[in-house]
């Protein structure tokens, strides 16, 4: 499998870029996680939008679900053109519930994952984590033939994301905050506790994302390395992880 950031900031976008989007391949499957403002054009530096095979969100924040709408309309179109056959399917929680309507619509159709089990999506297990965020949020795990990736997607920091996090070859970890700041209001995590996940639940490499506004993002990765002697990679558009 194949995972790349196509967006990687925390509430808004930058000139250019996007917030929250990744894009996980298979040799035959290509699903979007998060949709983030700006993703939709990014996206296309990738792929052909009409390849896309699903989406999963995290949760209803705009930083996660803006370009739902644009994607919906960019469906509908090529549907007409007979580039698309079938509605796309958008996974989600149904914990908002209106949020979730919203994914319903000509081109595209709602579907609940089973948050609390496992959920096939093409050749792709994941289980997920409900999170400590101020909306509904769930972390996911991702496997594929002995392979684990982890999207913590947001969060402050709870035990139990170390259990979730277990292992995983790939730890895409949102750092919102740098150490000695306190996330804990806002539901996301500091540099130092990212970087003291990674290191308690034994992963082989780390990824800073759902970056800040603020600051030196530099600093962001010596404070994650402090504590986590791995593979640490500061996200930027296009970074790219495979299994081989
Ligand atoms: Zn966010
Ligand atoms: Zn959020």
């Amino acid at each position: 499998m194949e995972m790349k950031i196509v967006g990687f900031w925390g509430a808004y976008p930058e000139k250019s870029e996007a917030t929250s989007c990744y894009l996980l391949k298979s040799d035959d499957y290509t699903l979007v996680i998060d949709m983030g403002s700006g993703a939709l054009s990014r996206l296309q530096n990738y792929i052909n939008l009409s390849d896309i095979d699903a989406v999963i969100l995290s949760h209803h924040h705009n930083d996660h679900t803006a370009d739902v709408g644009a994607l919906q309309y960019a469906c509908l179109v090529q549907e007409q053109l007979k580039e698309r056959m079938g509605k796309l399917p958008i996974y989600s929680h149904k914990e908002d519930s209106q949020a979730f309507q919203k994914l319903n619509h000509q081109a595209t159709v709602g579907k609940v994952y089973e948050a609390k089990g496992r959920e096939e999506i093409g050749p792709f297990t994941f289980k997920f984590i409900r999170t400590k965020h101020p909306k509904a949020c769930y972390a996911m795990r991702i496997e594929l033939e002995g392979c684990s990736i982890v999207y913590t997607a947001d969060t402050s920091y709870f035990k139990e994301l170390t259990d979730f996090s277990r292992g995983a070859d790939l730890l895409i970890a949102e750092t919102s905050f740098y150490k000695g700041m306190n996330g804990q209001k806002a539901g996301h995590m500091t540099s130092e506790e990212v970087g003291r996940l990674a290191s308690d639940a034994g992963v082989k490499e780390l990824w800073l994302t759902h970056l800040p506004h603020f600051g030196d993002l530099q600093q962001l990765y010596k404070e994650a390395a402090e504590q986590f002697s791995g593979t640490i990679q500061l996200a930027k558009e296009g970074l790219t992880w495979h299994n081989n």
